[in-house]
């Protein structure tokens, strides 16, 4: 007993009755204020260091079918943007391995990407979930928020910022990191077709983002938005960046139309015809169109893979639903069964939800909207209660859903 009272934090010395936790090691003990204290010290240890040893970021090359396997479990379709993007990145990688080893001239140049697709039709989720495969830094920026130098607005260095942010400032981890620039077209410089997007300042942004798909010394604020004088900028070297641009390019469609010399998409072909001859058309999407959409030359010549997605059909979004390794019912599945109620939905509750998706044109990012209308109700109620099972029928869909704001949205 006496010996018990005698014990004490061998770091800050404080006795037992003093502490809630004490820790035995071989010739002492530790309490639990210094073992937190001990791990800010270790965190903050490690945030200056920032070297390749401490760094969480050990990227992997792997092969393009490797590549192409893994984004299979997440991806549904898409198999031709998998293919090119997956061939793209390995190559990127090489390259990247090439350059410390470099006995012979041939120097492997960027393959920065460039993909076409309609909104929601998972550009965002291809390179992301490559970002995830290769554990490399990521970080996604809207073209749209930046400006030239001189107008309001931020200056194209800070999506360098937010692949900082992203790895902790983990400058050695974010030169090797993945950029994905979402609404390029948007920054498209006025062309003659009337329906595109115009944005007056996009020819001086396409300027600065050349200069970072071309790989140099960028000063980046650290907090993002405009540089100012005092600012304390970090150098970041982007030559290892792999940039993946994504845009819809809406009309791009009719000037590859124009290009290869077939009718452009008539008024007077039906909604499902044009659809699929906008979908044949993408096809052949290259970065002369692109041109012609308004990207200029030299900012199409640092971005030399282009590839194409196709829209969404309803067997695609069907499967959206139910098979990817963390798709939406997989994921309800979950949040039901944390609270100890097994969910069993309808097929034809699936059918309907994807209806409905296609009937709203919400697209893939839609069906999380409508899954939320149709079992928020449960998910309010259930927990708490001494429920087991929980079924989802297609009565109860259809009621739920036509309670809800997205059904609202059809009738204004
Ligand atoms: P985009 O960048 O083309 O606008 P996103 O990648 O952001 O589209 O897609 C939005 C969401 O839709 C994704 O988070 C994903 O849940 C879903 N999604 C879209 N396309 C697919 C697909 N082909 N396979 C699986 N999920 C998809």
């Amino acid at each position: 007993m006496a010996k018990q009272a005698q014990l004490h934090c061998s770091f800050c010395n404080r006795s037992r009755e003093e502490v809630k936790i004490l820790i035995a090691g071989q010739e002492g003990h530790i309490c639990e204020n210094c073992v937190e204290h001990a791990q800010e010290i270790i965190a903050q240890e490690l945030y200056q260091k920032q070297e390749d040893k401490t760094s969480q970021y050990r990227f992997t090359i792997k092969k393009p079918n490797e590549i192409k396997t893994f984004l299979d479990q997440y991806i549904i379709g898409q198999d031709e943007a998998k293919k090119v993007l997956s061939v793209a990145v390995y190559n990127h990688f090489k390259r990247i391995g090439q350059k410390q080893s470099v006995t012979d001239d041939v120097e492997i140049e960027k393959s920065n990407i460039i993909m076409v697709g309609e909104t929601g039709t998972g550009k965002t989720l291809l390179a992301k979930t490559i970002a995830k495969l290769l554990n490399v830094p990521f970080a996604i920026v809207d073209a749209t928020v930046f400006t030239e130098a001189g107008y309001v607005g931020e200056d194209v260095e800070s999506m360098l910022t937010r692949l900082l942010q992203n790895c902790n400032y983990d400058v050695t981890a974010a030169e090797k990191g993945i950029v994905y620039v979402d609404e390029i077209d948007k920054i498209a410089r006025k062309g003659d077709n009337p329906s595109i997007t115009r944005d007056v300042s996009g020819e001086g942004v396409q300027q600065g983002l050349l200069k970072m798909l071309e790989g140099t010394e960028v000063l980046v604020p650290p907090q993002g938005g405009r540089k100012h004088p005092e600012q304390k900028m970090i150098k970041l070297n982007t030559q290892n960046i792999l940039f993946i641009c994504g845009g819809a390019f809406d009309g791009v469609d009719k000037v590859i139309a124009r290009r290869i010399n077939t009718n452009a998409i008539g008024f007077s072909v039906n909604k499902d015809e044009q659809e699929m001859q906008r979908k044949n058309l993408l096809q052949f999407i290259n970065a002369q169109d692109l041109k012609s959409f308004g990207l200029i030359p030299e900012l199409l010549g640092r971005l030399p893979v282009v590839t194409h997605l196709e829209p969404l059909d309803e067997e695609t979004l069907r499967s959206i639903l139910t098979e990817p390794k963390n798709s939406l019912m997989k994921q309800y599945n979950k949040l039901f069964e944390l609270e100890g109620i097994k969910l069993t939905v309808d097929e034809n509750v699936l059918n309907f939800m994807v209806k409905k998706a296609m009937e709203y044109k919400l697209g893939a990012r839609g069906l999380r909207s409508i899954c939320e209308s149709i079992l928020t109700d449960a998910m309010f109620t259930l927990p708490g209660t001494d429920t087991k099972e929980f079924h989802l029928s297609l009565e109860y869909a259809e009621q739920q859903f036509g309670r809800s704001r997205l059904n609202l949205l059809k009738v204004a």
